[in-house]
């Protein structure tokens, strides 16, 4: 339609979609290989070019999803993946790193993120990090699960700076990061990625995907619960979805909801039957 579909900068990317597609539990059984590789093919078809990937996901297998999905089309996708806490220093992140670019079959990533604060001090992930960006392994760096306070402590480490995003747990029912580490990311320009944006098709909120006052809006608007919550997530300012999906069918319904524009008494609604804490609480994680 005549509406700019949502999108969010990456400092020093071109503007990507603000849906992209997470991978968690693909890779794991092999008779729905096929189906996953075709999901995440349809997606870059329908826009959804931010992959976001794990070294832990299925041990690796999850990578090797991808990196057949993406064979023969590297530079449409804007590559994510994550390093283990414990291997994120020294010797050990160069090897990992050099693991995940063999199964996704590429020589770069657009981003690696820290997958979870571990014991290694932060300054040794990022002088890592800077390593391999120099090496040409990766274009940008990032975090993931970091709090607030982590954030603020990484701010203080040299070259914590260039830090490209942090990617944490946000959906509708999970508000916690509106209290501080969300505006805090938007005063930084810096893209939060919104993990679980479905609370994983409601298991982490049992009642989401069936909430009367979700169920109705969705029946008026003519769209899913499912896209319904993609569009309060990406509504907010610099912040990127990546819900995971398994079938090209749900791949399609979740890239239609880049064109859903909610007005603010929709919001409102929603926000009402889920409210935020209204108080800082720790980070929600899975
Ligand atoms: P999501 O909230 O994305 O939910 C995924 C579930 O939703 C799957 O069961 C999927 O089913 C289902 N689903 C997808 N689309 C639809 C739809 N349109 N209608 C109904 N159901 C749908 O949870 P995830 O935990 O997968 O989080 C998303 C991604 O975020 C992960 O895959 C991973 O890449 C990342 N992540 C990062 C973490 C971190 O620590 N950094 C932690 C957790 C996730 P189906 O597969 O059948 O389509």
């Amino acid at each position: 339609g005549d509406v700019m579909a949502k999108q969010i900068i990456f400092s020093g990317t071109q503007p990507l979609p603000a849906i992209g597609q997470g991978t968690w539990y693909m890779g794991e059984k092999s008779a729905q290989y096929v189906e996953e590789v075709n999901a995440l093919r349809a997606g870059i078809d329908l826009g959804l070019t931010l992959i976001d990937t794990a070294e832990m996901y299925a041990n690796g297998g999850a990578e090797k999803v991808v990196g057949e999905a993406i064979s023969g089309r590297r530079d449409e996708v804007y590559l994510v993946s994550k390093v283990y806490p414990w291997n994120a220093a020294g010797p050990s992140a160069i090897q990992a790193c050099e693991q995940s670019l063999k199964r996704l079959k590429t020589d770069y990533l657009d981003l690696y993120l820290l997958h979870w604060r571990g014991d290694i001090a932060l300054e040794d992930t990022v002088s890592v990090m800077q390593q391999l960006v120099q090496q040409g392994k990766i274009r940008r760096w990032g975090v993931s699960n970091l709090d607030y306070a982590d954030m603020q402590e990484l701010w203080r480490v040299t070259g914590g700076r260039e830090c490209a995003t942090n990617q944490v747990l946000y959906h509708l029912a999970s508000r916690g990061i509106e209290h501080d580490l969300l505006p805090w990311c938007q005063q930084q320009k810096m893209p939060v990625m919104a993990y679980c944006p479905l609370a994983q098709a409601g298991r982490l909120r049992s009642g989401l995907m069936n909430h009367p006052v979700l169920n109705d809006l969705a029946q008026q608007k003519g769209m899913t619960v499912a896209q319904l919550l993609l569009a309060w997530v990406i509504h907010h300012e610099d912040v990127v979805a990546i819900p995971k999906a398994g079938s090209v069918a749900h791949v399609k319904e979740n890239a239609l909801a880049l064109e859903i524009t909610l007005k603010q008494e929709e919001i409102t609604l929603m926000e009402k039957a889920f409210p935020a804490p209204g108080r800082k609480t720790p980070l929600d994680m899975v």
